[in-house]
């Protein structure tokens, strides 16, 4: 990196979101731009390591829910994608082929896997006999490829990007949708207890489906600007595309049925992205506690051998529960302070002479951004206990910003009104069903926002009229400006 990257952020993130975002980006190492290929980027260290830990998180959580771990291939066979024609429509603008084998023509042009349904059905329908293999659940870390036609951004839209994908199937109907249930408590368990974000988990309106799917169910987090990001969705699959696999079994009573499958989407390189964005504040990163690269790093402000043993020692003692580093660097003590808020680390240990005769030592914590003096022999105690508290000083302060932002409509310049105040506008609402698309075009022109749908965690029944045609409302239903 250039040396420039040693210095503070100069856009304020109140001021300047989208620059903040960038400068952020690049200051704190996350990922070089520079690669060659329009949309795709090389992802630092600094960022992998966090989201090895997030990857781990997420994966303990499904494995511990009966998912099972895949690999399969990144490249899916042409007449698979085909099969079924809902998919192939939405997904075939941003599929990458490939269609050479050196430099003969392959047999099959093989699609980048933009998602892989069209991979595991294949071989659902070979696995799948009895009522006895269901429910059948799995799950795979992959990367993922879209040309994405939007602009793109690091980690939020990219042309490749590192997500998990499960994918199960069931043998009813109720089952599908048990599924859907337990993957919006996968999302409240991992995404909000342990990555620090607010959410609401919707179902979004029937004109916005996933391409394939017969419900789409979808993750907002708000951005600091105020637009929302969708992150993990889960789908009940249209009936149609377990049909063109062939995912049947055997029922106890002897018949022959269709299997009905669902599939989740957390996409750790996009949810980075939000963790970016609202954890971050105008000194540099902030990182949930579990999902840190280094917990705890330790300055000797001195070059001292007393202070180097003591270092090491403390070192010696965290490392039991937490990643813990020593800046042994030949930056000034100032630079190196600058460095690691910018960085995001939890706890900072200052290591001083003056300090050390009095048997005392400095922690600054970046959840408060305070600093604590504490008793020499106390110090690795107290670590212990921060660490056990940061995430939910993260988790409080993301969560009251984010129910404020959350106001009731009662019309469309209502609406207006709350969406540039960059919040979220809560109406009552004609219909979700296709009929109420109208009404959605409306806000979308008039605002630029959408209807992200009904929640799925809280039964919201409509009793008023509909905040734009006036008819009968059936739901309630929030709106957003989205990336
Ligand atoms: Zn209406």
């Amino acid at each position: 990196m250039t040396k420039k990257s040693q210095e503070g952020l100069t856009v304020k993130k109140e001021e300047n979101f989208s620059e903040w975002y960038s400068e952020i980006i690049q200051k704190a190492e996350l990922a070089d731009l520079r690669y060659k290929v329009k949309g795709f980027l090389v992802f630092q260290p600094w960022a992998v390591l966090s989201m090895e830990k997030m990857y781990n998180y997420m994966e303990k959580a499904l494995r511990k829910k009966g998912h099972k771990p895949y690999w399969f291939p990144t490249v899916i066979p042409k007449s698979n994608f085909e099969k079924e024609s809902a998919h192939i429509k939405g997904f075939s603008p941003e599929v990458f082929w490939v269609t050479k084998g050196g430099d003969k023509n392959l047999e099959e042009d093989l699609a980048l896997r933009p998602t892989s349904e069209t991979a595991f059905y294949q071989m659902f329908s070979l696995w799948i006999r009895s009522y006895k293999d269901l429910p059948f659940k799995t799950y795979q870390r992959a990367n993922v490829f879209r040309y994405e036609t939007k602009a793109t951004r690091p980690f939020l839209r990219s042309r490749e990007f590192h997500w998990i994908e499960t994918h199960c199937v069931h043998a009813t109907a109720e089952d599908a949708e048990k599924q859907v249930k337990e993957d919006m408590g996968t999302t409240k368990e991992v995404l909000h207890d342990i990555y620090g974000l607010p959410f609401i988990f919707f179902e979004r309106p029937s004109w916005d489906k996933f391409a394939g799917a017969y419900k789409t169910f979808a993750t907002d987090v708000l951005n600091p600007d105020g637009r929302v990001v969708q992150q993990p969705s889960t789908h009940i699959i249209s009936p149609n595309f377990t049909k063109a696999f062939n995912i049947n079994y055997e029922d106890k009573d002897g018949k022959e049925k269709q299997a009905f499958t669902t599939c989740y989407g957390p996409a750790i390189s996009r949810i980075f992205a939000s963790i970016i964005t609202v954890h971050g504040d105008n000194k540099g990163l902030k990182f949930p506690w579990e999902i840190a690269p280094v917990n705890v790093v330790i300055i000797p402000i001195q070059d001292d051998k007393k202070i180097k043993d003591k270092a090491e020692s403390l070192k010696k003692e965290i490392e039991k529960f937490a990643d813990v580093e020593i800046d042994y660097s030949e930056k000034s003590p100032g630079e190196k302070f600058n460095h690691w808020e910018m960085k995001g680390v939890p706890i900072r240990i200052d290591l001083g002479m003056k300090d050390l005769k009095e048997k005392k030592i400095t922690l600054f914590r970046r959840d408060l951004d305070k600093k604590e003096m504490v008793n020499e022999k106390e110090a690795v105690k107290r670590v212990k206990e921060i660490s056990e508290e940061f995430t939910k000083n993260l988790i409080k302060k993301a969560d009251s910003l984010f129910k404020d932002k959350i106001k009731d409509a009662k019309n469309l310049p209502e609406v207006k009104k709350i969406i540039n105040e960059e919040g979220i506008a809560r109406v009552h609402f004609c219909s979700v069903e296709k009929i109420g698309e109208k009404c959605a075009e409306i806000i979308e022109k008039e605002t630029g926002a959408q209807v992200r749908g009904t929640r799925l965690d809280e039964q919201q029944k409509s009793n008023g009229k509909c905040a734009i045609c006036g008819k009968e409302a059936h739901n309630i239903v929030y709106i957003a400006r989205a990336y």
